[in-house]
């Protein structure tokens, strides 16, 4: 944290700006500039006192600004963590050279739904199946999901065709049940900033993929996942699905592929894109999942149905099984090209 004063400050303000840091235990360095000092506070803050640190010393006269210069996150921070995170699920890994794509129904409907599916996304190339027993659904009149049915059929279905699984948990008090079905744990869009879910997911180990909220920043996004890593889960994997549009005409949302390199740049933590919710059309689905492996992206989640058009949930969206195959091929074609394999 460096403290800038006015211009116009004192001996006597910087020794009051001295004697507030000082009065807590930490060590004060008084850099003098051209016009302007600043004083430096080189000791590490301990993160509960930053916030209460910063307004105290905002508050003094003729400081004319706080500038923070570590980030408000330290788990998550390449700072303190270069090497970025592998996460090893089972035989898999997420994060290193190999790409892995997780395919399937946005919703999990029934046996023959998802076992369809199942064997289409591994046809294809992927190893993780996707389906949501737990729906988050606008409406309260939508499908919401099978439960603790849709669970069981979505594990059976992995099993059978030798995928991992992912499937959305919606509450802290479901975390163990839903954790107890699925290989990955996922924290939807809406339930970025739920921080009792937050704390729970990170008790209980489970590799947690985390999805943005549509309109959260990269600070509030990576603080998310600071609170699964402070509750001892370091098996973190960060999704971005897209942020409010300016314009829903053409487009569901903003698949924000800026991210990427910022995020990559910020924290150890691996990235994955959901191309799907991102733009929310089916038929541009394809190119912005390239686009997301061109920027970086460890993987990818995509929706795909055995019939959308008879999907109970988010059908426009999804892509036949025809598609996905024909989109893992061109993914195999790009990887090589960004030093990634599939
Ligand atoms: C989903 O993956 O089906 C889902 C509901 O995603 P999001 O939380 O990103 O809206
Ligand atoms: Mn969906």
């Amino acid at each position: 944290m460096i403290v800038v004063m006015q211009v116009a400050a004192s001996e006597s303000d910087i020794a009051l700006v001295r004697q507030t840091i000082e009065g807590r235990s930490l060590k004060a360095l008084v850099m003098p500039g051209g016009e302007r000092i600043a004083i430096g506070i080189p000791s590490a803050i301990p993160p509960e006192e930053r916030d209460d640190l910063a307004a105290a010393l905002s508050a003094l006269a003729r400081v004319d600004h706080v500038a923070h210069v570590t980030r408000p996150y330290k788990l998550a921070s390449r700072e303190f963590h270069a090497a970025s995170t592998r996460i090893e699920i089972g035989r898999l890994s997420v994060g290193g050279t190999e790409l892995q794509v997780m395919a399937g129904p946005c919703a999990v409907e029934g046996e023959a739904q998802i076992q369809s599916a199942a064997a289409s996304a591994r046809a294809a190339g992927a190893r993780i199946l996707r389906g949501g027993a737990f729906k988050p659904r606008t409406s309260p009149y939508a499908f919401q999901g099978l439960h603790e049915a849709g669970l069981a059929l979505l594990r059976d279905a992995a099993r059978a065709n030798d995928l991992l699984s992912v499937s959305e948990v919606m509450q802290p008090d479901l975390v163990g049940l839903v954790a107890g079905y699925v290989d990955i744990l996922q924290i939807g869009a809406r339930n970025m900033q739920n921080y009792p879910l937050l704390i729970e997911a990170g008790r209980s180990g489970k590799p947690v993929l985390l999805k943005r909220g549509p309109s959260a920043t990269v600070d509030e996004f990576l603080l998310a996942a600071e609170y699964v890593l402070h509750n001892g889960n370091p098996n973190v994997i960060l999704c971005e699905r897209g942020v409010h549009p300016l314009d829903r005409s053409y487009v569901r949302n903003t698949l924000d592929l800026n991210v990427i390199p910022v995020l990559k740049e910020l924290t150890h933590l691996p990235v994955v894109v959901d191309p799907s919710h991102g733009i929310g059309v089916r038929r541009h689905v394809p190119p912005m999942a390239l686009a997301a492996i061109a920027a970086g992206a460890d993987g990818l989640i995509v929706e795909m149905h055995p019939d959308p058009q008879r999907a109970l949930s988010d059908g426009p969206q999804s892509l036949s099984p025809a598609e996905f195959a024909a989109l893992m091929r061109r993914l195999e074609t790009l990887a090589p090209a960004v030093g990634r394999t599939l």
